[in-house]
């Protein structure tokens, strides 16, 4: 009788590793099209300065209108886009988008936001990215200095002396870069100096366990110690409580991002939120 039940686990187990592969092929074939069929939204998550909670900026975060799973959150789809080459398609029709919603933003509103743009490295790595980008300032004529891209450690892997020089020309356009997740990955803090980036994006894991684990909020301060000496400015990221945005701003870390303060939304309910932030501050200029 064991054995027959650990026959039906063994056809259960194979069944769910089938499905899930067949999933997979599915996903990835859905993804050709899908940048093309307009099935992608960019949802904005406010980035605060902790001081006044004014938003100065925002990051675009990418959602998947799937036919038939509804709104698909990136983690359902963007390994599999990196895998398949499908992320190149997409990250240009995020960068249009980018560019028609900047736009959208000033003429309603009257304000600069800076907009942080998610990069993996598969888009480093096409020779086209450096002209893609070049058309964004000048065809879409956006200010470079409200553009910021945000890249992770695991870009530096593959070659890092092509990827130094690559970031170091989209800086010199007057593009910040920003290294996400930071401490999350393997490269040595020495390294860190030699790195062309801008801005220190705290992982959330680091800031969720601050509170709970005094070694962590420890790691924290070294982060934004390291930061400052630098000359970086830092981010913290995936703040969901006061005490943790307390705590941040006591070890010197002004701004943020998080549910705490919004999460991320689409561009309509973006623009109420910053008309509501504008009518606050004229509120009490006019105290
Ligand atoms: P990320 O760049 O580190 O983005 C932050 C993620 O943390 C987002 O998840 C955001 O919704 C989530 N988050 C923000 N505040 C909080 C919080 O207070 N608590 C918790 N628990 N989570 C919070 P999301 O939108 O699911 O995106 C996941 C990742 O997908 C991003 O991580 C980024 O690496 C990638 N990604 C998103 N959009 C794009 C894109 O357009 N292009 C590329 N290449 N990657 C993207
Ligand atoms: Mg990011
Ligand atoms: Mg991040
Ligand atoms: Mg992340």
């Amino acid at each position: 009788r064991a054995k027959k039940q650990g026959g039906n686990c063994y056809v259960f187990y194979d069944r769910v590793i089938f499905e899930d592969t067949l999933r997979a092929i599915d996903t990835t074939l859905q993804l050709r099209t899908a940048a093309e069929l307009n099935q992608f939204e960019l949802y904005y998550q406010p980035l605060v300065d902790m001081r006044d909670l004014s938003i100065y900026g925002v990051e675009s975060l990418i959602r998947w209108n799937h036919p038939t799973r509804g709104l698909l959150a990136p983690g359902a789809f963007i390994q599999l886009a990196e895998e398949s080459g499908s992320i190149l398609p997409m990250g240009i029709w995020a960068l249009k988008r980018t560019a028609e919603d900047i736009r959208t933003i000033q003429q309603e509103l009257h304000c600069d936001l800076v907009f942080s743009i998610n990069v993996s490295s598969p888009q480093l790595e096409d020779p086209d990215f450096l002209r893609h980008i070049r058309e964004l300032t000048n065809t879409c004529g956006i200010d470079p200095s409200l553009l910021q891209l945000e890249i992770t450690e695991s870009v530096f892997v593959r070659d890092p002396h092509r990827i130094g020089k690559l970031l170091q020309e989209i800086r010199a356009l007057g593009i910040r870069i920003a290294l996400d997740d930071f401490g999350t990955g393997y490269s040595s803090l020495s390294y860190l100096a030699q790195l062309p980036i801008d801005v220190l994006k705290i992982d959330q894991s680091f800031v969720r366990d601050m509170m709970r684990h005094d070694l962590n909020l420890e790691i924290v301060k070294l982060l934004i110690d390291l930061a400052r000496t630098a000359k970086m400015s830092i981010v913290g990221e995936g703040i969901e409580t006061p005490e943790q945005a307390l705590a941040l701003l006591h070890a010197g870390c002004n701004f943020a991002q998080g549910y705490l303060y919004s999460r991320p939304v689409p561009l309509s309910n973006l623009l109420l939120k910053l008309r509501q932030g504008i009518q606050a501050r004229e509120t009490r200029l006019c105290q």
